[in-house]
């Protein structure tokens, strides 16, 4: 058995400690986008595999036999690429996904269905507007300079941001209630722009926003689109759960079955 995990969250970093208490091998994988990424108990590659065919070559000259995609809900490219290799070459595939989070009483959300659909929800006059949406997508909000934007991001910008009026706050999750609370109030933020990621490592904000009566604009998952390898080619749905627990139950079941 030698087992490819996609990561990049939390809940990737607690499958990767699941994976070595149970002295399963496997290798951890990381797009390379952070500086420093979060060490892990397991062999890591760093970079992405070029696209569908790349991943289809590293599954076989790895001899891979499982992969558990624990990617970010976001992160929805290298999901469908995953989709895609694992049918192609017959391995078998796992995601392990938070659910969604749910609006509760006090909450105060704007669902969009993606980033420009964020972006545009904030035309109207200046406000302080927290954007916890990473890095790579911070230009769709440049056609709304008006408003003082806080951007926390894991590493320290190497460019000028695309926005007039910003600040950056470096700083790596999971985050906590306190923290989020005290740094939502200093700034005097009044929206907070936010993926649904869902999982705890990034609530903190959703719940802090909660208890300040602030608007949260809350941006959708994205849908996945696996490439076609082949015309006519029917890709299998996708298998998903949400607990480390219930990837190694499906590991060793796999296991057990001979695949
Ligand atoms: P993406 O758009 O789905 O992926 C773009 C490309 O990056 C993929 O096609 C793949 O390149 C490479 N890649 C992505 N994840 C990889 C992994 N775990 N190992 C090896 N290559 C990977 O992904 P993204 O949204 O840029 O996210 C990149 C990473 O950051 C992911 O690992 C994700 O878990 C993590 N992350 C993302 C978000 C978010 O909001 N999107 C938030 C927190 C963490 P090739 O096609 O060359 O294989």
């Amino acid at each position: 058995m030698h087992i490819l995990l996609l990561g990049g969250t939390t809940e990737a970093s607690a499958m990767a400690r699941a994976l070595q208490a149970a002295g399963l091998r496997a290798v951890f994988s990381y797009a390379g986008r952070t500086e420093t990424p979060v060490a892990q108990p397991l062999p890591m590659r760093i970079g992405g595999f070029g696209g569908v065919a790349g991943l289809c070559d590293y599954l076989r000259s790895e001899g891979i036999s499982h992969v558990i995609d624990a990617t970010h809900p976001f992160a929805a490219q290298m999901s469908s690429n995953a989709l895609a290799a694992c049918a192609a070459c017959g391995v078998p595939l796992i995601a392990l996904e938070r659910a969604p989070w749910q609006a509760v009483a006090g909450d105060d959300w704007t669902h969009v269905p993606d980033i420009p659909a964020a972006a545009e929800t904030l035309h109207g006059p200046a406000q302080r507007v927290f954007l916890a949406i990473g890095r790579q997508h911070l230009a769709d909000f440049a056609g709304q300079p008006q408003h003082h934007y806080l951007v926390r991001l894991v590493d320290a910008p190497q460019e000028p941001l695309p926005l007039p009026r910003a600040q950056v706050i470096v700083a790596r999750g999971p985050f906590d209630l306190a923290g989020d609370f005290a740094l939502l109030r200093r700034h005097q933020i009044a929206v907070v722009v936010a993926k649904n990621a869902g999982g705890v490592g990034a609530a903190a904000k959703i719940a802090a926003a909660r208890i300040l009566g602030l608007r949260v604009v809350m941006i959708d998952r994205p849908v996945l689109r696996p490439p076609l390898l082949d015309a006519g080619q029917i890709l299998p749905a996708r298998q998903v759960v949400d607990t480390a627990e219930a990837v190694l139950e499906w590991v060793h079941h796999s296991a057990r079955l001979g695949v």
